[in-house]
């Protein structure tokens, strides 16, 4: 797909998020919340639901939750226009209760449609409600900080699933706040897990390198592997300065890099 071409369809989704009666929730919403984020970005970071001020403003993770996922991207040194940020239920629950089973089944077509749009290499699940989507099965106070291939039917079968406990969760519990520094470190490496899963998937000479090791809850990142990078040129690591130091043969700049300071673009 081309850029213009997720534009229009994440778009044409946001419309029918905006005036969809498909569960209950429609009846107290103030505005949905389709989420929002670079249309050509590898990472997708999926939360619960909207709460009261994303509710009134119609845009993700604005409130105390917002600001704390903020500053969990500033801590890796991206920004949250350079990913994209959404929820597994586009309307607030009454009171921010829980959502229920019925209204996640109602909304997941369109997260679902969302991640087809995106296709994103990593997806960053915030809380049990959207780790149960990507990663069914799992306990988060077991799997956080870890990933895993990402549900074939979650609509991004070929994505790495990273879970992270909810920013919201940290406001309430301090000793949380640590835990999700912490594993946010872990995501620009799970990223370049990710791309190299994806890269290796592509390259039929590098099949095994899909199988083995990105299966494994929490497996350190595969070794590199010389492969041909098949993303966009905008969103592959920017190449080392001509003039500096040549790297050798097989240093790549994801390499070299600390994965804590990945950039996106
Ligand atoms: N909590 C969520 O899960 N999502 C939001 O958008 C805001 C708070």
């Amino acid at each position: 797909m081309t850029e213009a071409e997720r534009r229009a369809a994440l778009g044409a989704i946001a419309q029918e998020v905006a005036v969809c009666t498909r569960c209950r929730l429609h009846q107290t919403r103030t505005r949905a919340v389709p989420g929002e984020g670079h249309p050509e970005t590898e990472v997708v970071f999926v939360g619960e639901g909207p709460g009261f001020n994303e509710d009134r403003q119609g845009r993700p993770f604005v409130g105390q939750a917002g600001a704390k996922l903020d500053a969990l991207l500033t801590s890796v040194d991206w920004q949250r226009d350079e990913v994209f940020i959404t929820n597994v239920v586009k309307c607030r629950p009454p009171e921010n209760r829980d959502p229920e089973p019925d209204e996640i089944a109602a909304c997941a077509p369109f997260l679902t449609r969302q991640l087809e749009a995106l296709d994103p290499a990593l997806v960053v699940t915030l809380g049990r409600f959207s780790m149960a989507r990507f990663s069914p099965g799992a306990r988060i106070g077991q799997v956080h900080g870890t990933y895993r291939p990402a549900d074939t039917a979650s609509g991004a079968p070929e994505a790495l699933a990273y879970a992270m406990y909810h920013p919201a969760a940290a406001l309430h519990q301090g000793s949380l706040n640590e835990a999700l520094f912490r594993d946010m470190l872990g995501v620009p490496e799970a990223l370049v897990a990710a791309r190299m899963r994806r890269t290796a998937a592509a390259t039929p000479l590098d099949r095994a390198a899909v199988e083995a090791p990105a299966e494994e809850v929490g497996a350190e990142p595969p070794a590199l592997v010389e492969v041909a990078d098949p993303a966009p040129a905008a969103l592959q690591v920017p190449e080392a300065d001509p003039a500096a130091e040549p790297a050798s043969p097989l240093a790549s700049e994801a390499e070299t890099r600390p994965a804590a300071q990945l950039p996106l673009f």
